[in-house]
């Protein structure tokens, strides 16, 4: 299988102003897409290429020796960046129904939720992610992963991610990465992080 690079749900300036179109617009176009392209190289001819990028990255132990950092850097910049554009959203909206009552029965409240989950991806040092997930027990925990590390390939599955490579926020804001936190929390898609939230305690 070839993969291909998925679609934004919404226009590139449909983040504005947390996000800025040029950003959207290189960070879709030319590093999303350099994922794609790079994983389909590095798995060209294997049987990887049968294999949902899901799976390849929560078996991430069998892949080949000579091909698994490409696979966990590209593959995982693939998955990564397509979760990540599904759980943006211009619309506003709030976490709801269960996804609410177990955050809240996690971490107290949304607000300490929110504080704890910003702290990871400040302290992130370097280029990563930090995300909500379903960990083995299907508790939700908050880590963060360096480069493009897939929670996947810890056994956990994401629900929310958020990018904090410079990439994603240094045409707008600079250094500043806080800032550029603070602003992700006006363009959560709740309603699609709810989805993966049951998807992932149903399974
Ligand atoms: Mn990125």
């Amino acid at each position: 299988m070839k993969y291909n690079l998925p679609k934004l749900p919404y226009k590139y300036d449909a983040l504005e102003p947390y996000i800025d179109e040029q950003t959207m617009q290189i960070h879709h176009t030319k590093h999303h897409q350099g994922y794609v392209d790079k994983l389909n190289k590095a798995i060209e001819g294997t049987e990887l290429e049968d294999w949902e990028i899901e799976e390849i990255l929560k078996n991430i132990e069998k892949v080949e020796d000579k091909i698994r950092q490409a696979v966990i850097n590209n593959g995982g910049g693939h998955a990564n960046h397509s979760l990540f554009w599904q759980i943006l959203s211009p619309e506003k909206t709030e976490p709801e129904g269960k996804l609410l009552e177990a955050i809240n029965k996690k971490f107290d409240s949304l607000e300490n939720f929110k504080i704890k989950f910003s702290e990871a991806a400040t302290t992130r040092f370097g280029s990563g992610w930090a995300w909500l997930v379903l960990n083995e027990k299907k508790e939700l925990q908050i880590i963060s992963t360096p480069n493009q590390d897939s929670p996947l390939s810890q056994n956990k599955t994401p629900i929310l991610g958020l990018d904090v490579w410079e990439h994603a926020y240094y045409l707008r804001y600079q250094n500043r990465r806080p800032e550029y936190i603070e602003a992700f929390w006006k363009i959560i898609n709740w309603k699609k992080v709810s989805e993966f939230y049951e998807q992932a305690t149903s399974d």
